[in-house]
């Protein structure tokens, strides 16, 4: 092996990061240590589980664990364990790029957002080792991987460069050492570590311990007192979830809660719940109340808890605990009826697991179904930040489909904006006859108030869900029935009409009328009298079972190459509107008369419009309505 010295470049938005995190988390400067913490716990739990599998790695005799160091003379915290360690190549592919996917985006994400929120995103994002340069001018990382002889020293200022070179070390391992910038000497003193070390690692399995000097008075009388240094647990290493309830104060809950989600804010929720019988195992599970800023991004939707086996992390992305439309759901479960040595793939087909998922689905929808019930306020917040998440579930999770509607919440056209109701009282209140929910998809509530497709339920008899989010189309398409009613797009299909005599005439005396038309415009695939206006003069409207044009939007939204949908669509004309009934009446005097082709153009743009979509030439739209004007205007 090469003894060599190497130095080498960060990576272009090192630097970039680096600022971020220095000023955003200014007042979170403890971070860092937490964050050291657990990187030396992770690789703790890798030693260790790596010799459950690996014989040739014999674990050495010293117990595991961490040590921190304070050295005054030098200005120095170090902070140590006998983990894994790492190589060259991993020190440099770790330490020396950003090998976490997505940081790119996530600095857009940062420079678009608020300033203010700014600690909160990076908190998410987990700044790792990078934090020790909010306290740390220079860094130095002495580490040994386990079956080696020699270890490697990685040194940085945190900007620009760092450096290489082999070196010496006993045993496996990792120092990290923080040399202090000038104005964080708090570092050094006892009582401040201490008392980080039990507001954000005290629950962590390993012991993190530190020499501490204690002074005993002499013997004899004016004499020296004896100065005597001994190694003390900082952490109490208690498993919280393994504690009796009444026994934990809501802080330590909270403190907790902080330490496992990089989220500075309390969580909304906690089920603290412990499973006894055929089934044994503990859990502690919280509900955010801030919307993460991963919740959307990357491919990874599944959910994350920690598992443990006999208060032994084991994995810390558990994903086959909860579902994906839980994955905004934080904890730890721990279970003694696992093997230590579980692999992923082999969760997936434990029947324990199974179960326990179960229950703890179970536990986190009555949990939610009791905040809906008590705390209305705070439910909606709740579902303004994850009702999306939720949704997935409608379309995903068949076996508790029915449980998950009972969650969700919708505005309607007999609600007040920003007033959701629940499905499930919405229902309630429908007369017995009706058998049809209705819903409109839209961009915005103020669009859907306005649109033409509600002119015929202005009266209120009959309410109408208002899908504003872009997973509620696919979501509504998966919620079946709801108790019998079945759930039909207002802008699709044709409206139920009172079927009387006056309105078989009107269709026959206008049946030639809309022929003809139908010949004239290619757009459509027929025209057609409509039964939903009542002040509009005309509209377009889908088949039933058709895609929206909203749907159509999103779709070519994210393949804007694939050619335009080709929309099948039928415009409706009112039979009652002066400005059809006029067009007939000319018409009909001649149907030669160019006005007439040119009025139905327009009708036709401006059904579009009130759906939200775009005429396809604006500028040919504006000079009919040119026309029209002159014309008008000039009687
Ligand atoms: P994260 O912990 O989120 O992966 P970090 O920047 O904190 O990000 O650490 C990057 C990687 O460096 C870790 O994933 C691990 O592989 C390695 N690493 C950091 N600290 C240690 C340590 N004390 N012992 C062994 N490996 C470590």
């Amino acid at each position: 092996m090469s003894k060599s010295t190497e130095t080498l470049e960060f990576k272009a938005e090192m630097n970039q990061l680096m600022d971020i995190i220095i000023h955003s988390l200014y007042s979170h400067k403890e971070v860092f240590l937490r964050e050291l913490l657990s990187n030396a716990a992770d690789a703790l739990d890798k030693v260790r589980f790596q010799a459950l599998t690996n014989s040739d790695l014999v674990a050495d005799d010293a117990p595991l664990k961490i040590k921190l160091a304070i050295d005054k003379t030098n200005n120095t915290l170090t902070i140590s364990d006998n983990g894994i360690g790492m190589s060259r190549t991993t020190i440099v592919d770790q330490l020396g790029t950003i090998a976490k996917s997505g940081t790119k985006e996530f600095l857009e994400t940062l420079k678009a957002s608020d300033e203010k929120d700014a600690p909160d995103l990076i908190g998410q994002f987990g700044v790792g080792f990078y934090a020790s340069f909010m306290v740390a001018d220079k860094v130095t990382v002495i580490s040994r991987l386990a079956g080696e002889t020699e270890a490697v020293k990685w040194t940085s200022e945190g900007r620009g460069q760092f450096t290489l070179e082999d070196t010496e070390r006993s045993g496996r391992g990792t120092d990290i050492v923080l040399h202090l910038k000038e104005d964080e000497s708090e570092w050094l003193q006892e009582w401040t570590l201490r008392s980080t070390v039990k507001k954000f690692s005290d629950y962590v399995e390993h012991a993190i311990v530190m020499d501490v000097e204690k002074e005993t008075p002499a013997p004899e009388e004016g004499g020296e007192p004896i100065k005597t240094v001994t190694e003390e647990q900082l952490n109490s290493s208690k498993a919280i979830w393994l504690r009796s309830r009444g026994e934990v104060q809501d802080e330590e809950y909270k403190d907790f809660y902080k330490a496992i989600s990089r989220d500075f804010g309390d969580p909304a929720r906690w089920i603290h719940y412990q499973a006894e019988g055929t089934l044994e195992f503990n859990t502690l599970l919280f509900i955010p109340q801030n919307k993460p800023l991963d919740l959307f991004q990357g491919d990874d939707r599944n959910s994350s808890l920690h598992l443990y086996v006999n208060r032994v992390q084991i994995m810390d992305d558990c994903e086959t605990l909860l579902p994906g439309w839980l994955r905004f759901v934080k904890g730890v479960v721990d279970s003694n009826d696992l093997p230590l040595n579980v692999s992923r793939e082999l969760l997936q087909e434990t029947r324990t697991l199974e179960k326990i998922r179960k229950v703890l689905i179970g536990r986190v929808l009555k949990t939610l179904g009791n905040m809906r019930d008590k705390s209305w306020d705070e439910y909606k917040t709740f579902w303004e930040n994850f009702g999306a998440v939720i949704k997935e579930g409608v379309g995903t999770d068949f076996a508790n489909r029915d449980k998950i509607r009972e969650l969700l919440i919708f505005e309607t056209s007999l609600t007040v904006a920003g007033e959701p109701t629940p499905l499930n009282k919405i229902n309630e209140n429908m007369s017995d006859e009706q058998d049809t929910l209705w819903y409109l998809v839209g961009e915005t509530r103020a669009q859907l108030e306005n649109s033409p497709y509600l002119e015929a339920f202005k009266d209120g008899s009959q309410e109408v869900l208002f899908l504003t989010e872009p997973i509620d189309e696919w979501m509504i398409q998966h919620l079946g029935e709801v108790e019998g009613k079945t759930l039909k797009a207002v802008d699709r299909g044709e409206l139920p009409a009172a079927d009387n005599e006056a309105l078989a005439k009107t269709r026959e005396a206008f049946k030639p009328f809309l022929e003809a038309m139908e010949g004239q415009l290619d757009a459509v695939k027929n025209i057609r009298l409509s039964s939903r206006l009542k002040k509009s003069a005309a509209c377009l409207v889908a088949d039933e079972g058709a895609m929206s044009s909203q749907m159509e939007r999103m779709m070519q939204a994210m393949n804007p190459d694939a050619p335009a949908p080709s929309a099948e669509r039928i415009l409706e004309l009112n039979p009652d509107h002066a400005a059809v009934t006029q067009l007939r009446s000319l018409y009909e005097a001649n149907n030669d008369d160019a006005r007439v082709g040119n009025c139905l153009r327009v009708l036709y743009d401006q059904a579009l419009i009130a759906e939200g979509n775009q005429i396809l030439d604006p500028a040919d739209f504006a000079e009919r309505i040119n026309q029209l004007m002159v014309s008008a205007l000039a009687k």
